[in-house]
């Protein structure tokens, strides 16, 4: 197994500790320290979506949301965002159908 940092498909930030989906599709519940997602209730339970929650999350000032987990040093929500359109392309390459989430941090 490969322990990859894991990416957080709203805002980008790629250093979630869980996949936020199984295969199974269900959520980690773990909450992401950058954008406050949590994987299963936000989306779940109170049915904000990824697109939604990235346009708060933006119009709010893209800030770093966790009190417990540090900033990482030189954190740039910006170029973090494109980590999103870097990865949709990726999952393209691999036959995945391509994901609507990924794709809307491109326009
Ligand atoms: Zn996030």
């Amino acid at each position: 197994m490969k322990s990859q940092p894991h990416l957080c498909p709203v805002c980008g930030f790629s250093g979630l500790k869980e996949n936020p989906r199984s295969r199974e599709g269900g959520g980690s519940y773990e909450i992401c320290p950058c954008c406050d997602f949590e994987f299963g209730v936000t989306d779940d339970d109170k049915g904000i979506d990824y697109n939604t929650h990235r346009e708060a999350w933006i119009a709010k000032g893209m800030s770093w949301s966790s009190t417990t987990r540090k900033q990482p040093r030189n954190w740039e929500p910006g170029s973090q965002l494109a980590n999103l359109a870097l990865r949709a392309t990726l999952s393209r390459v691999k036959g995945r159908p391509p994901r609507v989430m990924l794709e809307a941090a491109v326009a």
